[in-house]
């Protein structure tokens, strides 16, 4: 077989070179010829598999393929649902100044592409060697629910958790008195939460809140505490359990709040701090629920101004207690709000995208197989209403353009269609069963022309949170 040798791979391990090569196929492999390492999975004299095993041993003696937290470094995660594009990715952060997040994928999305923690750690490693990448990169553990989930990626090296207490934010009617609140509070534990209710009522009251802009009632202060309390009981309990696994070492804790029904207003954006703070929770980065709509795959839906003002508040908060970085999920191509977000949170963001880097892949299916691609598109549109449940979005079936109605000139343009966008935005999982085989072999033979597509996406992304 004959291997093409990728020069930005190579490296040396006492005296001995090793890179990375692929095949005609743009299947990849591990080259050295002394094996140093000892690598197993051999397919031929001096060439390895990209196995497990192997990444691991890879790890082992080149550090900067293992992940790093990344603290209060702007920064970015890319999600990669096919595992190929964190090639492109790197082509977009090289030079930005912007920390990457090349690994991240919630369990949500390991169930639908059926990978593991791990295997989504190996691709992106992979990409990283093969780029000669040498900046500090993370890896994201998205939307952990409980301890389970935490184990997994752990286990897997992951050095960023996302916290999801989401199933532990109860429903508040703000009409309903205060007697009433405190009634429904009765199965509340105020013994793990540290504080009694007039404590903690008091704290509130007692003084002039030190952010601006932002008051509160005991009727604000206990319909927080009916929505939130829960769920920061819950973050902290999964807090110590982290804690407890990575024994001394270090790791970006994001607490997010952001798939619940209704945005965070300030005021519970600065609860939810102030008693993650109090009980001794420290975290990196918090992800609230802006106003407006943050569907996935398009643009900021609402009133610009509107999230400004709410927003300036927000970096208000943000700025009062310090240390950690607002985190913009369901991130992607919400290219009104970047520059607003950055220059208020001082560039202290995290922007969270999953699922643009899958669109870019059926944009370059849509130039080179317009055949494939009109297959899934006609199979994402009848399956959308199926798959849509769990996500924000808002196009519908009727108003699709119908496959049958479209020269395959005008298939790619579909990546830019609201309606078309999202119902292929959330069908990955089922497309991918059916079709993900055939997808990645055409992705692997036109790598260049997917490297470069995500690099002009990404890029776009990255731009106003550049500083
Ligand atoms: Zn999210």
């Amino acid at each position: 077989m004959n291997y093409q040798k990728i020069e930005k791979s190579i490296v040396s391990y006492e005296g001995s070179d090793l890179w990375l090569s692929k095949n005609q196929n743009g299947d990849r492999f591990l080259c050295s010829p002394g094996n140093p390492l000892g690598l197993t999975d051999q397919i031929e004299p001096g060439i390895f598999a990209l196995s497990a095993h192997n990444a691991a041993l890879m790890r082992k003696y080149f550090s900067w393929l293992n992940p790093q937290p990344l603290g209060l470094q702007t920064s970015a995660g890319t999600g990669d649902r096919l595992g190929l594009a964190t090639t492109g990715h790197i082509l977009a952060f090289e030079g930005s100044g912007i920390a990457p997040i090349f690994a991240q994928q919630s369990v949500r999305e390991n169930v639908r592409t059926h990978r593991t923690p791990q295997q989504v750690m190996d691709d992106a490693m992979w990409g990283v060697f093969e780029m000669g990448w040498r900046l500090p990169w993370g890896a994201d553990g998205d939307h952990l629910k409980n301890s389970e989930d935490i184990k997994s990626f752990v286990d897997a090296g992951y050095t960023f958790f996302t916290i999801d207490p989401g199933a532990f934010v109860c429903k508040a009617d703000p009409k309903i008195s205060n007697v009433q609140l405190i009634e429904s509070l009765d199965d509340f534990n105020f013994e793990s939460f540290q504080i009694s209710l007039d404590s903690l009522l008091k704290s509130y009251n007692t003084q002039k809140l030190p952010v601006e802009n932002i008051n509160c009632s005991d009727h604000d202060v206990l319909i927080a505490l009916i929505k939130y309390g829960k769920a920061i009981l819950h973050v902290k309990e999964m807090f110590l359990d982290l804690s407890q696994r990575m024994g001394l070492k270090p790791f970006d804790f994001e607490v997010s709040v952001d798939e619940t029904d209704w945005p965070t207003s300030v005021f519970e954006h600065y609860f939810i701090a102030n008693e993650m703070k109090r009980l001794g929770i420290q975290w990196t980065s918090l992800a609230p629920r802006f106003v407006g709509r943050f569907e996935k795959g398009v643009d900021y839906i609402g009133d610009l101004s509107q999230f400004e003002t709410e927003y300036k508040i927000h970096a208000a908060i943000q700025k009062y207690f310090g240390n950690y970085k607002i985190s913009l999920h369901s991130g992607s191509d919400k290219f009104s709000i970047y520059r607003i977000c950055a220059t208020n949170s001082d560039y202290k963001i995290h922007l969270k995208t999953a699922g643009t880097s899958y669109l870019e892949a059926l944009r370059v299916l849509a130039l080179i197989e317009p055949k494939l691609f009109r297959e899934i598109y006609d199979f994402s549109r009848k399956q959308y209403d199926t798959d849509k449940v769990s996500y924000h979005v808002s196009a519908e079936f009727s108003k699709m353009p119908i496959p049958d109605e479209l020269s395959d000139d005008q298939l790619p343009v579909l990546l830019d269609n609201f309606q078309a966008r999202q119902a292929l935005h959330v069908c990955f999982g089922s497309v991918l069963d059916q079709f993900g085989k055939e997808l990645l072999v055409m992705l692997k033979h036109n790598r260049d022309i997917y490297d470069k597509t995500i690099k002009n996406h990404f890029s776009r992304h990255l731009a106003d949170f550049i500083q």
